[in-house]
């Protein structure tokens, strides 16, 4: 591909990001499971869609400012190679990518969020913790 065409490209979805994104994203594992980026659930690979973050309609969008933005985010998040780009590449079971559509916005901070396994932990961590404040501050009222 000339210089050229892959600038030209660079917003557009391609044909093979799918294969990139298990390509960069290899578990080493027979299992095969990837973690849904929005709801945290583990799908084997044939039963999870390859997400982009960054929506290609974001950056490839007719509104100028939100275009800047996005096309800017995927810069910061190191994805030289455009929206394609395995950095810019999420697991994603079909409910959650169907709900996702092509929506941007705090969708792109549920999967930044969601790609690292520290936010699931965090998550149960901090809703056990609510649940036992709830019981104990229920329990000092009875
Ligand atoms: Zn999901």
């Amino acid at each position: 591909m000339s210089k050229r065409r892959s600038k030209k490209y660079k917003y557009r979805r391609n044909g093979h990001y799918r294969s990139s994104f298990f390509r960069a994203n290899s578990t080493g594992d027979v299992r095969r499971k990837y973690r849904c980026v929005y709801c945290g659930t583990y799908k084997k690979d044939d039963n999870i869609t390859v997400d982009h973050l960054v929506p290609v309609t974001a950056v490839d969008s007719k509104f100028g400012m939100s275009r800047m933005y996005y096309r800017g985010l995927l810069k910061r998040m190191g994805c030289i190679k455009g929206v394609n780009d395995p950095r810019n590449l999420v697991a994603a079971c079909h409910s959650c990518n169907q709900k996702k559509g092509s929506k941007a916005g705090l969708w792109v901070l549920r999967a930044r969020l969601g790609r690292h396994g520290w936010y699931w932990n965090t998550r149960r961590v901090v809703t056990v913790a609510a649940l036992v404040a709830v019981a104990l501050f229920a329990l000092a009222f009875i």
